[in-house]
């Protein structure tokens, strides 16, 4: 591994905002990963929606909503480019309408990122993309613990016959044992269901569930308390679904749930999984075409944020390197 380089957002006070490429966060486009401490990587793929699609532009959407975010973050009092070194990988292959084989070029794609030093952030695409990553970050780092922001549990056993859908991707996920269920939650959980075995899936295969109506009646230090005692220092990663916010403020998913959480409570409970052990990150299921004010991929792109601030701190302690 070489000395970390010096890729960081262009310069504001030379190039004004609005202007250069849309990359996120306007970082370098570079796909060598030799000293550089986080990627962010399009998967623009929606073929596992089941109602709603468009996820496929999320990626693009998202950087587009990214320009204004700024190198020093005040909430978690970090210089992010003093500490650590960040590219725009650009998007990963994928093969339109056939699921299948996009998950297994996913899963290669994924596989060669995780080898590197630098930590992944993928911007989906639907929750289905979900599955080939953890397969990707299983290879390297042995079952994580997931932490799963979320209206919905995805552990569906199949749909129409078919086994991988984005409503699947974590049944999927513990059978082929990618994740270590006793150090997992799954968070924000709540909307109608088909039956009361739907309510009881997570908690049956081994997820710690956190309800929306918990976290409304307990406050979010409680859940924070519950999500880190259970992770514990392994390897973890993080999975967040933009339709755990609530559509009064992310409207631009596929399937919305009302009763969720604002910007500010989502942007609170990732600042406070500081310190843990992620070896990845997702966000998913951001639908442009259905977020006509691009406050669904400019939340996305502030959370996104705070994914690379904890990077900044866990490699300004030292423990990421
Ligand atoms: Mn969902
Ligand atoms: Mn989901």
């Amino acid at each position: 591994m070489g000395e970390r380089k010096d890729y960081k957002p262009l310069d504001a006070m030379i190039y004004p905002r609005y202007s250069g490429l849309r990359t996120f966060m306007r970082l370098p486009n570079i796909t060598d990963l030799d000293g550089v401490d986080f990627a962010v990587v399009g998967v623009p793929f929606d073929t596992g929606g089941t109602y709603r699609v468009g996820a496929r532009f999320g990626p693009a959407g998202i950087r587009d909503q990214s320009m204004l975010l700024r190198p020093y973050n005040p909430a978690q009092q970090i210089s992010i480019f003093e500490v650590c070194s960040g590219v725009d990988y650009g998007d990963l292959v994928t093969v339109p309408g056939y699921l299948p084989d996009s998950h297994q070029i996913i899963a290669e794609q994924a596989s060669r990122i995780f080898a590197s030093r630098a930590t992944p952030i993928f911007l989906g695409g639907d929750h289905s993309i979900s599955l080939p990553l953890l397969r990707a970050a299983a290879t390297k780092h042995g079952p994580v613990g997931l932490v799963h922001f979320d209206s919905h549990s995805d552990l569906w056993h199949g749909y129409f016959g078919g086994k991988d859908t984005h409503g699947t991707p974590f049944r999927r996920a513990v059978e082929e044992n990618l994740i270590d269920t006793s150090r997992s939650s799954q968070v924000g959980i709540r909307g109608p269901l088909y039956d009361v075995s739907d309510f009881q899936m997570s908690a049956e295969a081994g997820f710690q569930m956190i309800t929306a109506v918990e976290m409304h009646n307990t406050g979010l230090p409680t859940v924070l308390d519950r999500i880190r005692s259970r992770l514990g220092d392994g390897p973890a990663y993080l999975s967040f679904d933009i339709d755990f916010v609530d559509p009064a403020f992310a409207p631009g998913t596929g399937t919305p749930e009302v009763g969720g959480f604002s910007s500010a409570q989502s942007l609170e409970l990732v600042r406070g999984l500081s310190g843990l052990n992620f070896v990845g990150y997702d966000l998913v299921e951001v639908m442009p075409s259905y977020d006509p004010a691009g406050i669904t991929s400019l939340l996305a792109a502030n959370i996104v944020y705070e994914f690379i601030s904890l990077i900044a701190q866990h490699t300004q302690s030292g423990r990421g390197l």
